[in-house]
């Protein structure tokens, strides 16, 4: 996979990255600054203090996203939720905290904190400004720190998923209601509500004539709506999915090869005449592995002829495989999170059958007719 993120180390052992999108709003963020909103506040100052100014502030505001960020993980870390790493981006940051939260008040807890950590900055900031007092570009830059801290906190107590502001309120529906996944879809229409809202709004402000602001909250709002979109999709299949076990979905089964036979026989007999693209290699009936395209092109042409089904298989003991009793959902879940299409179905070390992300969709396709006849 590629990356677009670069590790710059950990906190409480939890990796740090940046996203490349944040250096763009770390250039942008600076040369605003720098030559439209310091010389309004500190008129007659020399470029290169502006320019300064513009650095320092747009690296505070960095440790700023960072510690909101850091206020996130400690509180899952405290609730027992591992948290896989943290990522700076175009619109702040993400921490990855594992799996969905274990109760309401952890949830709310877990959440709740990022927000508070930028009213404690802001307020920090603000504390700051009466010692600075009498030098004028350090003033500017705490009165900028405080108003943008602030306004962080602010933003994302908006009650729209997946903001801070709707997990709070997906937290408070939970609890209220006892029901996580009602709860994720109340809170993710409302998101979509305050998308459309901030959409209809920047599209208002640009036709009175604030051009850049109106596109701004127009362009937050997209970002809001289709991220609460997609959560509402997520949240319609899991909903269809749940109860039901992986033996419900298990599909046709891939064609046995056995363990001695090689890798060219098998391409000219089973790939190219019959357009098979994975195998399941046996050996005395025990199945030993997977032999999927990919591996056989790990392994140059020349070498097929003498190269067998075992050599070039991935063994079953190094895929992620799954149980006919596990949920559906959380299979599905599993072969996305390790960006896989299959998975062999394990009753304890016996095989019981392969499930595809193909079959789990036929599933769906059927259990959505069974729904609205
Ligand atoms: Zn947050």
């Amino acid at each position: 996979m590629l990356r677009h993120t670069l590790p710059i180390g950990r906190i409480m052992g939890i990796p740090i990255d940046v996203d490349f999108s944040w250096f763009l709003v770390f250039g942008l963020l600076t040369w605003i600054l720098a030559v439209s909103y310091y010389p309004q506040s500190l008129k007659g100052a020399p470029s290169a203090e502006l320019w300064l100014m513009g650095v320092v502030t747009a690296i505070l505001f960095f440790f700023s996203i960072l510690l909101h960020e850091l206020a996130h993980s400690a509180a899952a870390l405290h609730y027992k939720i591992p948290v896989h790493r943290i990522t700076l981006f175009i619109f702040g940051g993400v921490s990855q905290i594992a799996q969905d939260p274990s109760s309401a008040t952890a949830e709310f807890v877990v959440t709740i904190v990022g927000p508070l950590a930028s009213f404690a900055l802001a307020g920090v900031f603000f504390l700051l400004q009466a010692p600075l007092s009498g030098v004028a570009p350090a003033l500017a830059v705490v009165k900028y720190l405080t108003m943008i801290n602030g306004m962080l906190g602010l933003f994302n107590l908006i009650p729209g998923f997946p903001l801070d502001g709707g997990r709070i309120f997906r937290a408070v529906v939970w609890g209220w209601i006892g029901d996580f996944r009602r709860a994720t879809l109340i809170a993710a229409n409302v998101g979509r509500f305050f998308g459309f809202f901030f959409i209809m709004t920047g599209v208002w402000m640009a036709l009175r004539g604030f051009l850049f602001n109106g596109l701004w909250t127009a362009f937050i709002g997209w970002f809001l709506e289709s991220a609460a979109g997609s959560q509402v999709q997520q949240q319609l299949v899991q909903n269809l999915l749940v109860g039901h076990k992986v033996s419900e979905a298990i599909g046709n089964e891939a064609p046995r090869v056995a363990a001695e036979t090689s890798l060219q026989t098998i391409v000219d007999q089973e790939i190219l005449r019959h357009g098979r693209r994975s195998f399941l290699v046996q050996d005395n009936g025990q199945i030993l592995g997977l032999l999927t395209l990919h591996s056989i092109k790990a392994v140059p042409p020349s070498d097929w002829p003498t190269t067998t089904t075992q050599e070039a298989m991935i063994p079953l003991a190094q895929l992620s495989t799954t149980s006919p009793e596990a949920e559906l959902w959380t299979a599905l879940e599993k072969m996305g999170r390790n960006g896989i299409n299959q998975m062999p179905v394990l009753n304890g070390s016996e095989f019981v059958g392969m499930l595809s992300r193909d079959d789990v969709v036929h599933y769906l396709q059927l259990l959505q007719q069974l729904q609205t006849r």
